[in-house]
């Protein structure tokens, strides 16, 4: 398969990048890894007539702390978030999503930043991103404005970015002592995407109630979901093996799952309610510690 022709450029900045999507305005497309883009060029699902490589710009790429949030840099590599130290520390959640994507090669090529800007439904880290109340920066020539997770993820392949913005970074707040954070994942058997996926953020007192949840679902819509009645059903109550079956029972409520040929809606109700139950028991023992 090949795509249709299209010109490349490789910007040098992102000031030049932003001025080369002004340029070529809709026949325009950023590229990042290409792991997505290039696949849906060559189905000709997309023929853009430039791509603009942000593969050459400097500066955004790599995992570092600003105050209390690790900021990673839109074109980190999922392997590079995988291993990150600071990742690995604050938020193994992150560590884990990005360790699951793919294979080697997906990894070593493929951005954050590109991920979250796709906005695939079946992709793991807006998932664990939604746990993490991570925040979007978006750049034009009007200056930067930050998004928050909860608005990014608008539709199936869509999101809160205008056609004139990049992708810079995206801002995780480093959780709060007696914090822990786990994603689980059923893979589909074939590509690896995410059939359903859960991702748990649990802030545990020393008493063993829990103060503080954020729980997302993957796999059962348009985009990740908050599962707000499990959120709601672990506030304020002791985390013990019943409350968290109970909660986690609540994780698919009032979904509607789109079938396809490998799971029907049913199943992935119930598997959210396993995955689910998994990620806020693997996230409570992370608190413990
Ligand atoms: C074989 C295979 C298996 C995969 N398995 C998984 C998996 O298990 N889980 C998973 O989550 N994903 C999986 N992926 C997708 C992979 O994670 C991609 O790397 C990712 O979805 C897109 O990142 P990219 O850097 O390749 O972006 P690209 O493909 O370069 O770009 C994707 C889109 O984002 C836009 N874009 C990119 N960067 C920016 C930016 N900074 N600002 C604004 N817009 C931007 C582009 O214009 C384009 O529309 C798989 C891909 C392949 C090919």
């Amino acid at each position: 398969m090949f795509p249709a022709n299209f010109g490349y450029v490789a910007a040098r900045s992102v000031e030049d990048a932003l001025q080369l999507m002004a340029k070529h305005g809709e026949d325009g497309k950023l590229l990042a890894g290409g792991h997505s883009l290039i696949p849906a060029m060559k189905l000709r699902l997309q023929s853009p007539q430039t791509l603009i490589d942000l593969g050459t710009v400097p500066g955004l790429r790599g995992v570092s702390i600003d105050g209390n949030s690790l900021v990673i840099g839109a074109l980190t590599v999922h392997a590079d978030v995988a291993s990150s130290e600071l990742v690995r520390k604050h938020v193994p959640a992150l560590a884990e999503a990005a360790a699951m994507i793919g294979d080697v090669q997906v990894r070593n090529r493929g951005t954050i930043g590109g991920s979250v800007a796709h906005a695939d439904p079946a992709a793991d880290l807006p998932v664990v991103l939604t746990s993490l109340n991570a925040s979007f920066v978006a750049q034009s020539v009007s200056g930067k404005r930050a998004i928050g997770v909860d608005d990014f993820f608008t539709d199936f392949y869509t999101t809160a970015l205008n056609a004139n913005e990049i992708l810079t970074e995206i801002r995780v707040p480093i959780p709060a002592a007696g914090t822990g954070t786990a994603y689980v994942k059923l893979p589909h058997p074939a590509s690896g995407y995410v059939v359903v996926s859960a991702a748990a953020v649990i802030t545990r007192q020393a008493s063993g109630t829990c103060t503080a949840s954020r729980i997302a679902i993957g796999g059962l819509g348009s985009g990740p979901i908050r599962a707000i009645a499990t959120e709601l059903g672990l506030q304020g109550k002791p985390l013990t093996t019943q409350t968290i079956a109970a909660a986690a029972a609540k994780a698919a409520e009032e979904t509607d799952p789109v079938e396809d040929s490998y799971a029907g809606a049913e199943y992935k109700r119930d598997v959210a309610t396993v995955y689910a139950r998994k990620a806020i028991e693997a996230a409570v023992e992370r608190a413990k510690n």
